[in-house]
This record gives structure tokens, C-alpha cells and sequence, in this order.
């Protein structure tokens, strides 16, 4: 599949500049990546022609030179859409349902090429870029199914001469911002919901990462999802503000969708406060991830790599507190010790490649902070613990203990290859540092006692709780945060109903 993209069809892209820097491997044949903005089923390049670059984290090169829209061609995109609204609400649900599952299939065999796309723009490895094609692209079939399923309801009447209904009707046109974590499916998971229930959309994806966004446009195209329906204003972080002010601002925008840092959030959500707009907030996590004594070690440590270092700990759900229980604690930390050995880091095309380079340096910047700060305070690095001569992206996966809450990790979101290891005694200290904080997105713990599981499940201040398990997302679930993680759910039953107004209509005079 891959390589199918042709000139013919797609004469906005450009050729990778070097397409053996960032395609090294031989079973890699990606040639081309994007370079324009898609409004109104249009690729189009900003007004005044600038560009910004999109370089490859592994190694520092240009991939694509990209359209870098402003205020102005963002209200063009916003007016389009809210035309497109106008016939795209009216399309029956199984209509908007054939054609969402016809991009879904298109996506899917192109899978490759948009995994591709994704390791060299975002650096993680080219395994969990094809997992993110299929969890991104797996909501727009969920969502293309859930189309047909947006019931009303006809309720009993308390009035014989009356008739009372609920009908459910798409919010508009939705504003849509997203990060660079998971170029592909933070937009398809809030895409194929407002698409599904009839909204149209103007999405915003990050400066590190819109070539991803630009791939999907390519292939809604091939789908015939109408003109207008989906646009992508790519910019640079020197615009993004005056594009989220339009997208928050504007009267004809009637939903905020984002994705990305609680900071950024507050600032959406405050600008979106003159227009009434409904808001969709799936902000930052500090996951507290908890071994008892009664735990299987083992798991729990698979379960920690796996939490942890996805992504080179770059998702919002990682965990980012370690608390093991007295007795397991010395296992544990060399059990982790063991395993975090055994990556293997650098460029996430090639072969053998566990884990890639985080988004940009400013993000080592950060983990290398976090790590000083922790050591400074006395916690004691067993692995890593530096910043690697593979490139200025790149830092070593790092575990260290003796971790306490003064520490600057057990406060702030490190979104980077470093696990700090908390000791506690008791099941209520865990719980108290857990709840510490202000973030309320993902929690983990790891116990064999059936009492203390429902306890701690109850007890936890997150959205979403894995037990004895570490890998929580999928399309049928509900995603979503409590505190300043968050407002609302993505996925499962419930994500469509973010895109839906309820309308009560009142049949009167009836006998
Ligand atoms: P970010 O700085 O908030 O950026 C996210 C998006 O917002 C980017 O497209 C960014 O554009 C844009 N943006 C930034 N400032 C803006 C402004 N003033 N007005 C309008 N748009 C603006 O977040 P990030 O650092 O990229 O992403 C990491 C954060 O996202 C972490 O906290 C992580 O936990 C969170 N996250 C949450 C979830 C979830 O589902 N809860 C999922 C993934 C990530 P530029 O790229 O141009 O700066």
C-alpha cells in the first residue's frame, strides 16, 4: 500500500526532501508529504505565501515547508464550513454513515503511508505510529455506526392534548484543536464523532505535526466527504493565538474541541465565554500508577513500561508518579531497572528501535529539569538520567527512586522517558498523594486484594482507572477527565452526544 499516493491526485505535496533521512528503511517507500492548508476542498497556500518547516525529531530535517495561515484565512475557513453545515446536517445519518466508513476503509489501506507520515514528523517508533493509524481511524468506523444510533425520545405526556419529544440535532460548525502527541488520532477521535452527528469542522493541528492532519484531508477527499465538511488550517505557534481567537470568537463557531495543555484549555475556554460556545476539554494528566504488596510484580512492571514509556512517555495518560508499597519496593525498582535496560532508543523508522526521540528539545529540556530538580533533592537515578549524543531530541530513559513529594516531578507533568519511584506504607498515603493534585485524567494500580481494588478504584480522583492493567484507550471507551484534566468524553456511546443539542418539541392542541 504504501507509495500510492500519486502526483496526479495529489498536487499539493511536496517530495521529502531526503527521503533517505527519513525513510532509512528499504521497506519504506514514502515519497511525498503535504504542504498545504485544505479549506473548503481546496489545498491552499497561506495569503501572503509563508511557510513554516515541519523537521523530523530523529534527526533534525526538513520534511515539508507548510502553509502558515492566519487570522484571515481562518474566517474564510469558518464561513465555508458553516455553508457546508447547512446541506452536511440535512444528509441522512446512514448517508454521512456510508461515506465516513468509505474514508475509514480508504485510511486503512493506506495505513503505511500515514504511519509513516507520522514517525517522521512526530519521532515515535513506526510500531506505535501503525497502533495510532489504527486507533485513530477505528473512531471514524465507531463514529460512522454510532451515526445511525442518535435517538430521541418520545416521552409519556403528563397532557392528553399534548405530545412531547426529544430530538437531537448537530451543534454546527465545531472549532478543533489539537496536540502533536498523537498527530492522527486526536483529531479523528473528535472528526469522526462531529462528522457523524452532522457538525462541520475547522481543526487546527500542532505546529510540530500537521502533516498527519493534511494526510487524513487527502483521503476524506477520495471518500467524497463534501467540500467544506472538514478543514485543516495549518499554522505556526506564532499564529496559533490569533487562530484560536477566530475559532473561539466567532458567532458561527458553536463548539470548541480541544486537545492539549490545561493552560492552553483555560485560555480557550475563557475566550469561548462570549459566545455561549459548548466546550469539549481534554487536557493534561499527572497519573498516579500504584503497586501494593499484594500486586504480581511482574505485571506491575510490564504495565509501568508500558504506561510510562509510550510514546517516550509522551501521552497524556502516562504515568508520571510511581507509588510501590514498602515490601515490593526494592523488587520492583530493580525489576524496572531490568527492563528500561533493554531499550533500544534512537530513530523511530529503523529496525529494532524501541523508543524515539521526544517532540523537540524544549520537552528534554524539561525531563533533564525534572531530573536535576529530583536529585538535587535526594533522589537516587538507577538508570539514564541524561541527555543522549544521538541528537538534541533525544534523552534516556530514566528510573529513579527515592522520590518525595517535594520534588518538582510529583507536581508537574515531565511528559518524557523518566520514572520517579515513590515508597509509601499505608493504602491511604498512596491515595493522599495520588489526589494531590489538580489533574484528574488517568490512575493505575496494581493489587490481588478484591477489598482494597474496589476501594481504590472508588476512591481515586481520575476519569479513567486501570486495574491490574495499563493499557486503557480504545474507540467503545469513554475518554475523558475530571479537575482540570478536563470537560466532557471522547469514544464509546457517550462521545457523540458532545456534538448533539437536544431540542424539546411540544405538540400542543391534540385530543
Ligand atoms: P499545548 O501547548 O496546549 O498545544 C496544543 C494545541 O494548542 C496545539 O495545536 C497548539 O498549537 C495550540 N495552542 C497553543 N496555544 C494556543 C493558543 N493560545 N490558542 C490556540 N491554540 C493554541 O499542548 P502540547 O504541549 O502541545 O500537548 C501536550 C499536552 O496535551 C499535555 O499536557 C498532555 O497531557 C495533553 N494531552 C491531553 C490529552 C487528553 O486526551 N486529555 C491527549 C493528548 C495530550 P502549537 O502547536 O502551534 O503550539
Amino acid at each position: 500500500m504504501i507509495g500510492k499516493m500519486s502526483h496526479k491526485l495529489f498536487n499539493n505535496i511536496l517530495t521529502i526532501r531526503s527521503m533517505t533521512s527519513i525513510c532509512k528503511s528499504s521497506r519504506s517507500a514514502m515519497t511525498l508529504a503535504l504542504s498545504n492548508a485544505y479549506i473548503n476542498g481546496k489545498w491552499v497556500p497561506a495569503e501572503d505565501g509563508s511557510t513554516f518547516p515541519v523537521k523530523n525529531p530523529a534527526n533534525g530535517k526538513l520534511i515539508s515547508e507548510v502553509a502558515d495561515m492566519t487570522a484571515n484565512e481562518t474566517e474564510a475557513a469558518v464561513n465555508h464550513a458553516a455553508k457546508a453545515f447547512k446541506q452536511w446536517k440535512d444528509y441522512t445519518a446512514f448517508d454521512r454513515s456510508k461515506l465516513l466508513k468509505k474514508w475509514y476503509t480508504i485510511m486503512t489501506n493506506n495505513q503505511e503511508e500515514l504511519a509513516q507520515i507520522l514517525t517522521a514528523e512526530n519521532g515515535k517508533t513506526i510500531t506505535e505510529a501503525r497502533g495510532e493509524i489504527m486507533y485513530g481511524t477505528s473512531f471514524v468506523e465507531w463514529f460512522a455506526e454510532e451515526a445511525k444510533r442518535v435517538y430521541g425520545d418520545v416521552l409519556p405526556s403528563g397532557f392528553k392534548s399534548k405530545r412531547q419529544l426529544h430530538l437531537k440535532q448537530p451543534v454546527g460548525v465545531c472549532g478543533i484543536i489539537t496536540p502533536w502527541n498523537f498527530p492522527n488520532a486526536m483529531i479523528l477521535r473528535k472528526v469522526g464523532a462531529a462528522l457523524a452527528a452532522g457538525c462541520t469542522v475547522v481543526v487546527k493541528p500542532a505546529e510540530d505535526t500537521p502533516l498527519s492532519a493534511l494526510a487524513t484531508c487527502h483521503y476524506a477527499e477520495q471518500a467524497g466527504i463534501p467540500a467544506g465538511v472538514l478543514n485543516v488550517v495549518t499554522c505556526s505557534h506564532k499564529h496559533a493565538a490569533e487562530v484560536g481567537k477566530v475559532l473561539c470568537g466567532n458567532p458561527k463557531v458553536s463548539k470548541i474541541s480541544f486537545t492539549g495543555s490545561t493552560e492552553t484549555g483555560k485560555i480557550l475556554m475563557k475566550q469561548s465565554v462570549d459566545t455561549m460556545k459548548r466546550v469539549s476539554m481534554e487536557l493534561g494528566g499527572n497519573a498516579a500508577f500504584i503497586v501494593f504488596n499484594s500486586a504480581d510484580v511482574n505485571a506491575a512492571v510490564a504495565g509501568a513500561v508500558s504506561s510510562k514509556f509510550r510514546g517516550s512517555g509522551q501521552t497524556c495518560i502516562s504515568a508520571n508518579r510511581l507509588l510501590v508499597q514498602d515490601q515490593v519496593y526494592d523488587e520492583f525498582c530493580e525489576k524496572l531497572t531490568k527492563a528500561v535496560e533493554k531499550f533500544v532508543v534512537g530513530d523511530g523508522l529503523e529496525d529494532g528501535t524501541t523508543h524515539g526521540p521526544l517532540i523537540n528539545e524544549k520537552a528534554v529540556d524539561k525531563v533533564d529539569k525534572h531530573v536535576k530538580d529530583a536529585v538535587e533533592k535526594g533522589g537516587k537515578v538507577l538508570i539514564g538520567g541524561e541527555r543522549l549524543a544521538k541528537g538534541p531530541a533525544f534523552y534516556s530513559p530514566t528510573v529513579i527512586r527515592d522520590i518525595n513529594q517535594e520534588m518538582a516531578v510529583c507536581r508537574e507533568e515531565t511528559f518524557g522517558p523518566l520514572a520517579p519511584v515513590i515508597k509509601f506504607k499505608e493504602e491511604k498515603e498512596a491515595l493522599l498523594i495520588a489526589n494531590s493534585t489538580r489533574m484528574g485524567l488517568a490512575g493505575y494500580f496494581y493489587s490481588q486484594d478484591i477489598q482494597q481494588i474496589w476501594r481504590v478504584a472508588e476512591d481515586l480522583e481520575v476519569g479513567m482507572v486501570g486495574i491490574n492493567e495499563s493499557v486503557l484507550s480504545a474507540m467503545n471507551i469513554a475518554f475523558g477527565g475530571i479537575k482540570e484534566s478536563g470537560l466532557g468524553r471522547e469514544g464509546s456511546k457517550y462521545g457523540i452526544d458532545e456534538y448533539l443539542n437536544i431540542k424539546y418539541a411540544c405538540f400542543g392542541g391534540l385530543h
